[in-house]
């Protein structure tokens, strides 16, 4: 087995035992993605000579008998609407093509306190609104499984590039299925934390109260460990992260499913969800019950609602947020204005997409006096009837089981017509974001071509431990683990 096959865990152990060094995976990896980048193009940047410096870094430091993280000397990849000081940070939007931040994110800080390497920077759909990675402005990203097929998205890059093996682990964000739907399409392991868990500073604002950071990788237990590096409160930049400290996940992980109770919504396996699908995740349910699980028939009535919801919500709130991008400040600005109003408007339109675009103007219709009651008021009330949902459901389970996304990855093209068959697409996801709840999405099974089905895990808040134990125990029994696409 090469170096680039093997797990974040494993290469830990290889790491403390001194049997590589963090250059040695440093450059393994840059070969893997000089080998296959071509065709999956899941990078927008990467500086593997900075990552060659730090790398060496590592191994000094470990020479010198330092303590070190788990994680210190891993090679990692940031999804690229997340700032990292020094280099462009372009959310694969026009508008911010040359954006140098000058501040790294919270969590960019946190891997590089962990010792991690970072190899680069991931595509994604621009501004993170999408679920295919068809939206960057910057360039494409193919599915590694089938380079026909998109990767899914928006953090579509940092998917691919974990599945293709070209890094062990990636960080992505999720506002409405953004780690957990490419996740399932690339067949790798993808959690969306509890919201206020994870530090939103520094991650560029899509929709603030959906937005989340999270860990992507090949096995339950690498989600887990990189899932310790980016916990933790910041108070001093992130008023929304919940003050409080945080047990390590990786150290009491526990695959032990006797008397766990794992409920299957039934509104999750109708209508609109492929067969193959389907019977992938029920097959989990017949897996996780010969391991000594409960499976308990439950509803969440008001699921049927959580895609107007969520994007009456996260369109407000996008329309809002991306109201800085001016041409005045930073970013692009048009060339030719003639007076101020000229400068909003040109930059804008120059430098926005056609989603993002269709997004502020969904946005700012809905936050408009005449309909802010009708529209946004309301959707703020029923998000609160969906919490209430979810939290009946937790009262007769532990832990919640269901596909990811309706289909598997679709052909690159099929969809880009038609934005709202584009949003029929993450009917499985949104409602957890509404309700502020972690899931985990790992890989289940593949149809019939051959391309990866996963699986979703929805815990209460905070519940990211139960979620865990859940994936490792399924990913124990199944085998569906570490899935390099070839
Ligand atoms: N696909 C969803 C959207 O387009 C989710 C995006 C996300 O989670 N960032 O809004």
């Amino acid at each position: 087995m090469e170096l680039f096959q093997k797990t974040a865990s494993e290469l830990s152990a290889l790491l403390q035992r001194g049997e590589v060094s963090a250059r040695e995976l440093t450059e393994a990896m840059a070969s893997r993605t000089e080998q296959v980048e071509k065709t999956v193009g899941a990078y927008i940047s990467t500086d593997f000579d900075a990552a060659m410096r730090r790398a060496s870094e590592i191994d000094e430091k470990r020479a010198a008998g330092e303590a070190l993280s788990p994680l210190a000397g891993i090679p990692v990849a940031v999804k690229d609407n997340i700032c990292t000081k020094g280099t462009k940070t372009t959310c694969a939007s026009k508008m911010l093509e040359n954006f140098v931040p000058f501040y790294n994110a919270t969590v960019v800080d946190k891997l590089n306190e962990a010792g991690l390497v970072i190899t680069g920077k991931t595509n994604l759909d621009e501004f993170a609104m999408g679920s295919s990675c068809e939206n960057s402005a910057l360039q494409k990203t193919c599915n590694p499984h089938n380079p026909a097929h998109v990767p899914g998205g928006s953090s579509g890059g940092s998917a691919a590039v974990v599945a293709a093996g070209e890094v062990p682990l990636a960080v992505g964000s999720d506002t409405g299925g953004s780690i957990r739907q490419p996740a399932s399409f690339c067949g790798v392991v993808g959690l969306k934390p509890t919201y206020g868990t994870v530090s939103r500073y520094g991650l560029i604002a899509f929709a603030s109260s959906l937005d989340q950071i999270g860990p992507m990788a090949r096995s339950v237990e690498d989600a887990a460990l990189l899932a310790d590096v980016l916990r933790g409160a910041d108070p001093m930049h992130d008023s929304t992260s919940v003050p409080r400290t945080y047990d390590s996940l990786y150290a009491n992980l526990n695959a032990d499913m006797k008397g766990v109770r794992i409920g299957l919504p039934e509104e999750y396996f109708g209508d609109g969800i492929d067969a193959a699908v389907s019977k992938a995740v029920l097959d989990a349910s017949e897996t996780y019950r010969a391991l000594g699980a409960e499976i308990v028939p439950i509803s969440l009535p008001l699921s049927k609602y959580a895609l107007p919801i969520y994007y009456i919500l996260s369109s407000a709130e996008a329309s809002s947020n991306l109201a800085r991008f001016d041409g005045v400040k930073y970013g692009y600005r048009t060339a030719q204005a003639d007076e101020l109003i000229d400068v909003y408007v040109k930059s804008r339109s120059e430098a926005f997409g056609p989603e993002v675009q269709r997004r502020i103007m969904l946005g700012t219709y809905v936050l408009s006096s005449g309909y802010y009651d009708a529209y946004y008021k309301k959707a703020r009330a029923a998000q609160r009837a969906i919490r209430a949902d979810y939290a009946k459901a937790f009262e007769q389970v532990d832990v919640i089981l269901t596909p990811t996304a309706p289909t598997t990855a679709y052909r690159i093209g099929e969809k880009t017509d038609d934005p709202l068959q584009m949003y029929m697409g993450d009917i499985c996801t949104v409602s957890v974001n509404i309700a502020g709840l972690p899931g985990l999405v790992q890989p289940c099974g593949f149809d019939s071509n051959r391309l990866p089905i996963g699986m979703q895990l929805i815990g209460p808040r905070f519940g990211e431990q139960a979620l865990l134990n859940a994936g490792l125990a399924f990913e124990r029994a199944s085998g569906l683990s570490n899935i390099v696409a070839q």
